[in-house]
């Protein structure tokens, strides 16, 4: 009778318990006995004798490593190339993490650790891989991820509501720990040191997991990690271990991981959804440097509830004209008089139920699905027909910068849509300007340096937006092709109450000159940061000082001053 058939008749499945230390056998018999009808092996080759002679029978081999005669491991390799024992499932008993990972890596599907101080998590564990196992053979290596050991994602999944169902009155809470800029640690620190990052962090998981925490953990979207486990109040403790682990790594790389926690999961959710608020916790902080860990909560909800509302909206907002551009003027500076140089076109959007709605709220969540290229398409054709109608109604050329989304340089068709634009209005593209985040270029992409570099050498001007908001290191600079830098609104905010943002932005002015590159100051709001930035040499200055951004027909104000 197979291992199947033994279980519909009413007969306890048959596992077998490999251990060469007496107390240990009958420790985990004692625990598994009620449930299971248990044999017994003290080494590998007693072992692989006993399981041949039940082989289809047994639905589980539980298996220490360290054995004489032959080991854990041997006996894995052998089962595992063995057509008809292959199947059957191998749970290691362990007290060493090292055995967990390799054991894992040869085939075994899952791991407990000794001593046995937690009957109802083995008897758990035991339970949910017999019974996955009878559902369909395992394939392993789809099971796990092939560069930490970890579940993948669906199986976690599976098990995680297995968790849920052997104790449904756990408190659990799902959490996502993500790495920051993960893809500025491989181009900084190269793929070999990301990779060992991503084992160390999944290694660390994995102690929590079997010293103080019940759960599972998954890999997910290469850089980030899905945790399901008991409720605990404060992560700081998780954080910091797995900082510390990372440390070792070398202390002069700089990688910084972020939590995000749903504490204790509503459990009419399903799992997919929990992980969901997490991450939105932790998207939260993403460019937050003072935090670490966020918690969902309600105010997210309603966020969250709104930023859907916001994507559901936006086609009627563009087929029913709700989407307006702004223009803030930019003035040039060093002149005996501040001289109206050009203008940034700023999205707004005037909701009929929410009112007007600032970019800040909505740019990026159409950021993450794509839609942000719809809005950008609709920015660059109105402000190119804006910059037409000014020259033919009041015959002044404004040039206008356009924002250039990440998503749009990755665009292969994106030079021709600029130069179509231009066409179509009988513009030229010195009279069109492209501000492109400084965080693009941290992609260190040559797609990227390319692309800019095409629209460059056909006569657009490229503006590097946010400058010193905190990627580009220094010597980037000299490879990448831009004209201006935009320095960033936090770098000036300051320039007039601390005397090293002035330094430094004097220090920037420096470069720049060197450099041959223009400096536009934005976010300039006072008449102590205008003179500080002119003094220090700034050409261009854009902010609530000249202007907030303004509708096209009030913009023709600034011309008169002229
Ligand atoms: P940004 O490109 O860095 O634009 C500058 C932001 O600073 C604008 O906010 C502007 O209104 C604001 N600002 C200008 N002067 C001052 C000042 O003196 N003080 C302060 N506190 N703020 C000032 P806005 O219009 O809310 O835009 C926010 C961000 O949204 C922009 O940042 C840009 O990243 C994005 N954005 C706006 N329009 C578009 C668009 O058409 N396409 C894309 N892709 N992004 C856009
Ligand atoms: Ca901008
Ligand atoms: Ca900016």
């Amino acid at each position: 009778m197979d291992r199947k058939s033994r279980y519909s008749a009413g007969i306890k499945r048959k596992v077998i318990v490999v251990d060469d230390e007496y107390v240990n056998r009958q420790m985990l018999g004692f625990i598994i006995s009620q449930k299971y009808d248990v044999m017994y092996a003290e080494n590998g080759r007693d072992a692989l004798e006993k399981i041949k002679t039940v082989k289809t029978e047994l639905s589980l081999v539980l298996l220490d490593i360290m054995m004489p005669e032959m080991d854990g491991f041997e006996l894995i390799k052998i089962m595992k190339d063995d057509e008809e024992l292959r199947h059957i499932p191998i749970i290691v008993l362990t007290s060493e993490e090292s055995a967990e990972v390799k054991s894992l890596k040869l085939g075994a599907s899952d791991f407990i650790m000794k001593p046995y101080n937690r009957p109802e998590v083995i008897l758990a564990r035991i339970g949910r891989i017999v019974e996955l196992n009878e559902g369909r053979h395992i394939i392993q290596d789809t099971e796990r991820d092939t560069l930490t050991g970890l579940y993948n994602q669906n199986y976690f999944y599976e098990y995680a509501v297995q968790l849920d169902q052997y104790f449904p009155n756990w408190e659990m809470d799902a959490v996502v720990i993500d790495v920051d800029h993960f893809h500025l640690v491989n181009s900084l620190y190269g793929r070999q040191f990301g990779n060992e990052v991503l084992v160390k962090i999944a290694d660390t998981i994995r102690s929590i997991l079997s010293e103080t925490m019940d759960g599972y953990a998954c890999r997910y979207e290469a850089d980030k990690f899905y945790l399901y486990c008991t409720h605990l109040d404060d992560y700081e403790v998780i954080r910091s271990q797995i900082m510390e682990e990372l440390f070792t790594l070398g202390d002069d790389k700089r990688v910084r991981i972020r939590l995000g926690v749903y504490s204790d999961v509503e459990r009419q959710l399903g799992m997919e959804e929990r992980f969901d608020r997490a991450k939105l916790a932790c998207n939260r902080i993403r460019n937050n440097y003072t935090q670490a860990i966020a918690y969902y909560d309600n105010k997210l909800h309603k966020d969250a509830i709104f930023a859907e509302r916001l994507i559901h909206d936006i086609h009627d907002a563009i087929v029913n004209k709700n989407l307006v551009v702004y223009y803030q003027p930019k003035y040039g500076v060093q002149g005996e008089k501040p001289v109206l140089k050009s203008a940034e076109a700023l999205i707004r959007w005037n909701h009929p139920e929410f009112g007007m709605i600032s970019p800040g709220k909505f740019i990026p969540l159409f950021e993450d699905n794509g839609l942000i290229q719809i809005l950008d398409h609709f920015v660059w054709e109105e402000a190119a027909k804006q910059i037409r109608k000014w020259k033919d109604e009041y015959g002044v050329t404004v040039p206008v910068s356009v924002n250039v989304s990440r998503m749009d340089i990755y665009d292969p068709r994106l030079e021709t849509r600029l130069l179509d634009i231009l066409k179509d209005n009988g513009l030229e593209p010195s009279e069109y300007m492209l501000e492109i985040t400084e965080s693009a270029y941290s992609d260190d992409s040559s797609q990227l340096i390319e692309v800019v570099q095409s629209l460059r050498d056909k006569g657009f001007k490229i503006e590097m937006d946010d400058f010193c908001s905190g990627y580009s290191s220094l010597n980037m600079l000299t490879m990448l092709p831009v004209d201006v830098l935009k320095m960033d609104m936090q770098f000036v905010r300051n320039v007039h109450t601390d005397e090293n943002s002035f330094k430094l932005i004097k220090l920037v002015m420096e470069i720049a000159e060197f450099m041959n590159f223009t400096v536009i100051a934005e976010g300039v709001e006072n008449k102590e940061q205008y003179d500080l930035l002119k003094q220090a040499g700034c050409d261009l200055i854009q902010g609530y000082y000249f202007s907030k951004p303004v509708p096209a027909d009030e913009f023709v104000q600034f011309f008169d001053k002229d």
